[in-house]
């Protein structure tokens, strides 16, 4: 079942619900409820399940959409409905200001930190003398459409569920789009993501300000629906609230937000009717069962219940096969002056008082294969990283193509024509083959956020995916294309960092051991696959420690031992070289 439809068949259940003759009022309370949970819950899919920034603070986000209605309604006599782009505008700027403050913190720094605004933010709530104190704001106005009030919980029902249908679909078409993939790299790739030109600081602002505005909304709606707005709701129990709902539903997917509030906040209604009349009136027992059904719950399905339910539907999404028809515009970039393509002149990098990298020399001439050789921690993969611009350089220079890049970003040393793998193999593990490998292509999209989330980058999108289906292709795993990226074998892994690095359609390729873990044949598709590059046009720098491989493949060896260059030449020569024989016998002696 495509997703639009199963969308539309959402939407008109729950449009149909209210229509149930003799449903309890109550029950529409409830939905209500619901809905301004799952709002706040889906912002945290964003932020937490998919960009991996835990946030116990989102409950003040709704503050500030709902303080700034009550405000604006109230003391200003402003419509809700202009007030509304007032609320999500505050929720929005609040979250720039406490995201770069917060963005900046690391593993449990960063949700530390978002508890601490959670807490001071309620305190704020609380004291200002025009936001009422603890009192808060009494008599909002309702929502009105012409003589229409939505005065109570049925009126104000559609409000609700129409903002959060639109929000679950202009948050999952930015999911599914070039800036989506850079938010969903966000977690467990984001080094490779930032080498392809993915802002990642850029792409975590975005998904805080995007999960605030939803917070925001959600509080807006909030404040008109409860007719005035108190602190309680908006202090940093609630926000740790949310993140259960969001737990529990599935952190990781979209409906999972809407599963997760319904879950919850029926459980909590049922235990707190239900439970005082079985066990008689001992409060906060419903607390404490409360807990435990939920941990039960994250034990049953440690994913979230959504991705559990999905699991047990008959019918799987099919995921469609790009159409390779569809051309990407090829970068342009200024012709490579004559000499050689990179020049790596006197390079030095130093940790500390170990010299990684101790002043290396070396050219790589276009249309040119060179392998830099040399045992466990010589300094080839710290070459790279100068090179790449992941480290900078203690001294020394290199050029590529005629302009000096020892100090620019990688994403810049990217945009002139340089792609990497690595070593260590870095791909999104939850992403198919295709959305790993679109990632290469990052920097020849155009399309943002916004135009992603209305759709409006489709024809872009499909230009960057094509690319993407061609160099898989192009490395032989055309039919691995829409598979998990984790599950494939780790050879199959490295393949798959080459198409992506194909994408940014290089002038100079650099391999760190890539034929690691591959087989015998696979090993020779590969050489014939960069023999292949190199005839069209392509340098290639590789780092290889199989020496049948490379003897064979390389036009030209640098070797490295402790951090110098010991030798350099063609394969024959490098063979015979005593210097690196005994390097090579020390290395393994
Ligand atoms: P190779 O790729 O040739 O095996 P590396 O370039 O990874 O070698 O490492 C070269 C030397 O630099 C090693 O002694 C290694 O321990 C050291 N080194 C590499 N990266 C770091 C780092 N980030 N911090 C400190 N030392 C490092
Ligand atoms: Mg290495």
């Amino acid at each position: 079942m495509s997703q639009r439809l199963s969308i539309a068949i959402f939407a008109i259940v729950m449009a149909a619900l209210p229509l149930i003759p003799e449903m309890p009022p109550y029950w529409i309370v409830l939905l209500d409820n619901i809905g301004l949970a799952a709002l706040v819950a889906m912002g945290l899919v964003l932020l937490t399940g998919v960009g991996g920034l835990t946030s116990f603070g989102q409950a003040a986000f709704c503050g500030f959409g709902a303080y700034t209605t009550a405000v604006l309604t109230t003391q200003y006599g402003l419509s809700p409905w202009l007030s509304l782009p007032a609320s999500l505008v505050v929720s929005g700027i609040a979250a720039v200001i406490l995201g770069i403050v917060t963005v900046r913190l690391s593993g449990h720094y960063l949700p530390l930190g978002t508890l601490a605004w959670g807490i001071g933010l309620y305190y704020l709530f609380s004291k200002l003398e025009f936001l009422g104190r603890n009192d808060g704001i009494g008599r909002v106005p309702p929502l009105q459409i012409g003589s229409y009030r939505m005065l109570d919980a049925g009126s104000i029902y559609y409000a609700i569920w129409v903002a959060v249908i639109a929000s679950a679909i202009l948050t999952l078409n930015l999911l599914d789009s070039r800036t989506g993939r850079g938010i969903r790299a966000l977690r467990r790739g984001h080094i490779a993501a930032e080498a392809f030109g993915v802002a990642t600081g850029c792409s975590k602002l975005l998904v805080f300000i995007h999960a605030a505005v939803l917070a925001g909304l959600s509080g807006w709606l909030y404040a008109h629906f409860q007719r005035s707005v108190m602190p309680t709701p908006f202090g940093a129990q609630a926000g740790i609230e949310y993140l259960f709902v969001a737990v529990v539903g599935g952190a990781g997917y979209v409906w999972g937000g809407v599963l997760g509030a319904a879950i919850v906040v029926v459980l909590k209604e049922v235990l707190q009717g239900y439970l005082p009349l079985i066990f008689g009136g001992q409060g906060q027992l419903e607390i404490i069962v409360f807990g435990i059904m939920l941990v039960a719950l994250v034990q049953l399905a440690p994913g979230g219940v959504w991705p559990w339910l999905v699991g047990l539907l008959p019918f799987k999404d099919k995921t469609q096969r790009p159409d390779t028809s569809i051309a990407l515009a090829v970068p342009a970039r200024a012709a490579a002056p004559a000499g050689p393509l990179l020049r790596i002149d006197n390079a030095r990098k130093q940790f500390g008082g170990v010299t990684a990298v101790n002043d290396v020399s070396f050219d790589v001439g276009a249309k040119e294969i060179l392998a830099l050789i040399g045992p466990n921690g010589a300094g080839k993969s710290t070459t790279f990283n100068l090179i790449t611009g992941v480290l900078k350089a203690t001294s020394g220079k290199v050029t590529f193509a005629g302009q000096p890049i020892i100090d620019a970003a990688p994403q810049t040393i990217t945009q002139l024509g340089i792609a990497r793998t690595f070593q260590h193999v870095k791909l999104v593990p939850d992403m198919t083959v295709l959305e790993n490998v679109a990632i290469g292509a990052h920097l020849r999209g155009r399309s943002g956020a916004v135009a992603s989330m209305l759709r409006l980058d489709r024809a872009d999108e499909a230009a960057l995916l094509a690319e993407a289906a061609r160099q898989i292709e192009r490395v032989g795993l055309g039919d691995q294309i829409d598979q998990l990226a984790g599950s494939l074998s780790l050879g199959q892994q490295r393949i798959v960092e080459i198409a992506r690095a194909l994408c940014v359609n290089p002038m100079l390729l650099l391999l760190d051991e890539p034929a690691a873990g591959l087989r015998h044949m696979e090993k020779q598709r590969l050489a014939a696959l960069l023999r292949q590059l190199r005839d069209g046009g392509m340098s290639v720098l590789l780092v290889e420690h199989d020496m049948g491989f490379v003897m064979d493949l390389a036009d030209r060896i640098v070797v490295l031992d402790f951090g110098t260059k010991i030798a350099e030449g063609v394969p024959d020569a490098i063979k015979s070289n005593p210097d690196v024989i005994r390097a090579y016998l020390g290395a393994t002696a």
